[in-house]
Order: structure tokens, then C-alpha cells, then sequence
């Protein structure tokens, strides 16, 4: 049996941005992948489900460690708790139901960031711009129509 096989997956991911391989750190990126743009809360309830043994503010600081390295990316939406997702590094964009708060990722048109331009950038170094779409979504659009149509 090979015992010297490199690692893989998630372990190397938490290497490769010189976080030390922590049970913690595992769970909440496999909870994370598990449901794309959960909030804080979806992913503790799923840590704590799975370790048990694990407080919400180690969750917590864990994303908060996991999405400062860039391992994990941070959706603000306006109004909303913060999303997070393990989808990274690619520019992608965000639609939002208003009226179920789904969250969808929708790529980038430009690809590139920022991929728009700031009428005046004030001289700033503009390395972001970050865009969500804001509306119904099918479900919801088709429920309203059902709920109106009589
Ligand atoms: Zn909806
Ligand atoms: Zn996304």
C-alpha cells in the first residue's frame, strides 16, 4: 500500500494558504461546499450536526479565518446575513430572490475584475466590483402569478 501519496482535496486547499488541517476547518469547508451561499447559521447548524463537540464561535472564527485566506468567498447582500460559498477567485456574480431570499450564482458577462467602470475612480485602485442582481425568482414569480390569477 502506497503510504507517501500527496495529499488532496481539502487538506491541501488549507495548506496551500499556510492554514494549519484542522477537524474544524475540514467540517466547515465540506459544509460550505455541502450548501453554496448558506449564511453563518446554515453552516453551524450543519458543523455541529456532524462534530458535535464544536461551539458556534469556533465555527464562526473559522469562516471568518477560512474567507480572510480566500479560501472561502463572503456575500454581503444589503439587508441580508452574510453567504458564503467556496466558489472563488472567478468574478461570478449573484441573483437574490426578494421574496425567499434564494441566492443563485450567475457568471460574469466580462470575466474580469472589476468588470465595471467607475465613472470616476477618485484614484483609487479599483480591484473589485461587486454586483447582485436583485428580483423574483420562478418559484416565486409563478406562485404570485398562481396566488393573483384566482
Ligand atoms: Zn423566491
Ligand atoms: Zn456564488
Amino acid at each position: 500500500m502506497p503510504t507517501d501519496t500527496p495529499p488532496t482535496g481539502n487538506d491541501a486547499l488549507l495548506r496551500q494558504h499556510g492554514l494549519h488541517v484542522t477537524a474544524q476547518r475540514l467540517a466547515v469547508l465540506r459544509a460550505v461546499a455541502g450548501r453554496p451561499h448558506g449564511t453563518a447559521d446554515d453552516i453551524d447548524k450543519i458543523v455541529r450536526a456532524e462534530l458535535g463537540a464544536i461551539s458556534r464561535q469556533a465555527v464562526y472564527d473559522a469562516l471568518g479565518t477560512l474567507t480572510d485566506k480566500g479560501v472561502l468567498r463572503r456575500i454581503q447582500p444589503a439587508g441580508s446575513p452574510a453567504r458564503y460559498e467556496d466558489r472563488v477567485g472567478d468574478n461570478h456574480h449573484h441573483l437574490i430572490c426578494r421574496a425567499c431570499s434564494r441566492m443563485v450564482d450567475v457568471d460574469c458577462a466580462v470575466g474580469y475584475t472589476p468588470c465595471l467602470t467607475a465613472a470616476d475612480d477618485s484614484a483609487y485602485e479599483i480591484d473589485e466590483a461587486e454586483v447582485i442582481y436583485w428580483g423574483r425568482c420562478p418559484e416565486c414569480v409563478a406562485s404570485a402569478a398562481a396566488a393573483s390569477g384566482g
